[in-house]
């Protein structure tokens, strides 16, 4: 038996595809996590809904919940605010439920200072090249902001020892098995009678 649910936390650089290993996850059937939705001062882009990929704020808003003390973390990131709202990951923590977090590696380095029984997961690409690759196909960002990305994804790189895990996204549907595998064996880790 367990009364509060697992915080688990995946990060790694952005382009490593942790949208797509979360998204892909979040369709299996045999898997009952709850995603924290972000919320973030960078404009929407083609296709993305408020409410469903981010809640999409002004920065004036986006400050004030900072001074309000309503995010469980939130960084800068190439430009503008990322943060995770406190309430729903409490709310879901408190009920028992496993939370799911997709967020940059600032971020997750200040959750794991506030909730060291986090599971924290690094998503690893197979190489800076194929990361590129990964951004630049992507077709969203302009040169200067994919090289921008680069230099933030190396130094992320050089935080993967902070984590519990990393997983390879050499393939998503094998990065999602192993993550599923992880949390399987984290809840086996702490049932108890
Ligand atoms: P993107 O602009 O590509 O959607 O996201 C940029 C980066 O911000 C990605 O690495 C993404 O995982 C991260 N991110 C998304 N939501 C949050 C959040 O709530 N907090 C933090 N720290 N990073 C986030």
């Amino acid at each position: 038996m367990r009364d509060r649910g697992l915080l688990i936390v995946l990060s790694g650089p952005s382009g490593v595809g942790k949208g797509t290993v979360r998204k892909a996850l979040f369709s299996k059937e045999d898997v009952s996590l709850h995603y924290s939705i972000s919320m973030t001062t960078r404009n929407p882009r083609e296709g993305e809904v408020d409410g469903t990929d981010y809640f999409f704020k002004s920065r004036e808003v986006f400050e004030q919940l900072i001074e309000e003390d309503k995010f469980i973390e939130w960084a800068e990131y190439v430009g503008n605010y990322y943060g995770t709202p406190v309430d729903y990951v409490e709310q879901c923590l408190a009920e028992g439920k496993d939370v799911f977090l997709e967020i940059e590696v600032q971020g997750a380095i200040q959750v794991k200072s506030k909730f060291p029984e986090g599971v924290f997961i690094f998503l690893m690409p197979p190489s800076l090249s194929e990361l590129k690759n990964r951004i630049t196909t992507r077709g969203t960002e302009t040169e200067d902001l994919i090289n921008n990305r680069m230099t933030v994804a190396k130094e992320e790189i050089e935080m993967m020892d902070a984590y519990d895990y990393v997983v390879e996204n050499d393939q998503v549907d094998l990065a999602c098995d192993r993550i599923k595998a992880i949390v399987q064996a984290e809840h086996c880790k702490r049932t108890r009678l």
